[in-house]
C-alpha cells in the first residue's frame, strides 16, 4: 500500500517536473491517467498537497484556480491575461530592489514576499502584432 502510493506521487512529480506550464491538478491528472489508468482526481489532489506539504512543488492560487510549479528554487510568475499561461521569471531579469526599512520602522518583520506579474505573454504579443498587420 505504501509503495503504490509512493510511486504513484513519483510519477506525479515526474509529470509535474518534465513541464514549465503550471499546469492545473485537471491538467495533471489527464497525464497521469496514461500510466495509471484507474487514478482517481481526488488522488491526484491528495497527492499534490503532499508533495507540498513535503516542500517538492509549490502551489499558486490566484483564488480562482490552483495551479503547480515542480520548482521550488527562488523565481518569480508572470500570467497572461489572454492566455491564462503562468511563465518563470527570473528574478535577476527584474532588477527588484524592494526596501523594506520603513515597514521594519512600523514594527513589521518581513520573512518573504510575493510578486506576480500580469500582462500579455511573449506569444500573444506576437499573434497581436500579426493580426495588426493583416
Ligand atoms: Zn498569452
Ligand atoms: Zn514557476
Amino acid at each position: 500500500m505504501q509503495r503504490r502510493n509512493t510511486s504513484q506521487r513519483k510519477i506525479i512529480y515526474d509529470i509535474l517536473k518534465s513541464t514549465d506550464v503550471h499546469p492545473t491538478a485537471d491538467w495533471i491528472y489527464e497525464k497521469v491517467r496514461k500510466y495509471i489508468p484507474n487514478i482517481s482526481l481526488g488522488t491526484v489532489y491528495r497527492n499534490l498537497k503532499v508533495l507540498k506539504e513535503e516542500g517538492y512543488i509549490l502551489e499558486i492560487s490566484d483564488g480562482k484556480q490552483s495551479r503547480f510549479d515542480a520548482r521550488t528554487d527562488d523565481h518569480l510568475h508572470f500570467k497572461c491575461d489572454l492566455c491564462n499561461n503562468v511563465y518563470d521569471i527570473e528574478p535577476s531579469d527584474i532588477n527588484l530592489q524592494l526596501d523594506t526599512s520603513s515597514l521594519e520602522k512600523k514594527g513589521f518583520k518581513v520573512c518573504r514576499y510575493d510578486i506576480e506579474f500580469y500582462g500579455i505573454c511573449r506569444k500573444c504579443n506576437k499573434e497581436r502584432e500579426v493580426e495588426k498587420d493583416n
